[in-house]
């Protein structure tokens, strides 16, 4: 099982990468752990591999705890 909790709420990979994204990814990898630490408050950082479109391959960063994201663009 790949779900995870994200702010308190449980997140299906292609959900996660909707946060971090704005817009529902045509295909999302497992989340993982990013084995860092959140720049902003220091907790668990989460990463999804998704595609937002049929020629892009993106990475996302997301923080199990606040809201900090970043992409690997
Ligand atoms: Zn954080």
């Amino acid at each position: 099982m790949s779900n995870r909790v994200v702010e308190g709420r449980m997140v299906t990979p292609e959900r996660l990468a909707e946060l971090v994204e704005g817009e529902p990814p045509l295909e999302a990898e497992s989340i993982e752990d990013a084995e860092t630490a959140c720049p902003e408050c220091g907790e668990n950082v989460i990463s999804v591999g998704y595609m937002p479109s049929v020629t892009e391959f993106v990475t996302a960063y997301k923080c199990q705890e606040c809201s900090w994201s970043d992409t690997d663009r």
